[in-house]
């Protein structure tokens, strides 16, 4: 237990996808587990035939897998070994929350198989269903105009002390909505070039071992204005 006074401020919303897992996990399933059909699927959706959350819904209910292989292979989802020692240093300023557009109990079974600490976490929610998955979308946000099937902005909105700062740690498409709003941006991929696009501060990274050398020089009691990278 942590006693540091009025401290507890901040929420860390961290990206699963790319960010704390070393890939994408839904592609990767999708890879192993659904007909090829799948990247149909996903041309569909770039080209604006059907919305994100379509493809996912069509793409996830492709996957032809018995829970055995799928938990097998949730177990071998690889986490970023750095995010660790950033969890117990970012837990003195607050709120560490898993925010994914992907689904839920990989993400739970993933961190589990890690040993990592119990984390909130939001993610579309998986299904089990004879001889394969399905998606429900619990925090589906139909004012995000994202289209994600969560929407990071609203968690973030809900989760985020009044007066506390949200930093976004991300690499994709899904973080985009809560790029323009967080106070603080850590990017990489897709995400670090939408911020340099639209002009959002970020300061880039590539694992957490690169986020805990900035967040270490924060001071513990967090100012009003954190000091940005340029
Ligand atoms: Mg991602
Ligand atoms: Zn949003």
């Amino acid at each position: 237990m942590y006693i540091f006074g009025n401290i507890n401020l901040m929420l860390f919303v961290i990206d699963f996808d790319g960010t704390l897992a070393r890939t994408d996990t839904v592609d990767t399933m999708l890879e192993k587990f659904a007909s090829p059909a799948w990247k149909d699927v996903e041309q569909d959706w770039q080209s604006g035939r059907i919305t994100a959350i379509e493809c996912m819904g069509q793409q996830i209910r492709m996957v032809r897998a018995e829970p055995v292989a799928l938990e097998a292979f949730f177990e071998s989802i690889e986490l970023d070994p750095s995010f660790l020692p950033f969890y117990h240093h970012a837990r003195r300023f607050g709120t560490v929350a898993i925010v994914s557009d992907g689904l839920d109990h990989p993400i739970q079974v993933a961190t589990r198989k890690a040993g990592l600490p119990e984390m909130p976490v939001f993610a579309n929610r998986l299904h089990f269903v004879p001889h394969g998955i399905d998606i429900s979308f619990p925090h589906l946000n139909p004012c995000c105009g994202a289209g994600n099937g969560v929407c990071k902005c609203a968690i973030a909105r809900d989760l985020a002390q009044p007066e506390g700062s949200v930093v976004l740690i991300g690499d994709g498409k899904s973080d985009a909505c809560l790029a323009h709003q967080a106070d603080v941006v850590f990017a990489k991929k897709s995400l670090l070039s939408y911020c340099e696009e639209q002009g959002i501060a970020h300061i880039p990274f590539g694992c957490f071992d690169d986020v805990l050398a900035v967040v270490a020089q924060w001071p513990t009691h967090p100012p009003q204005k954190l000091p940005l990278a340029a």
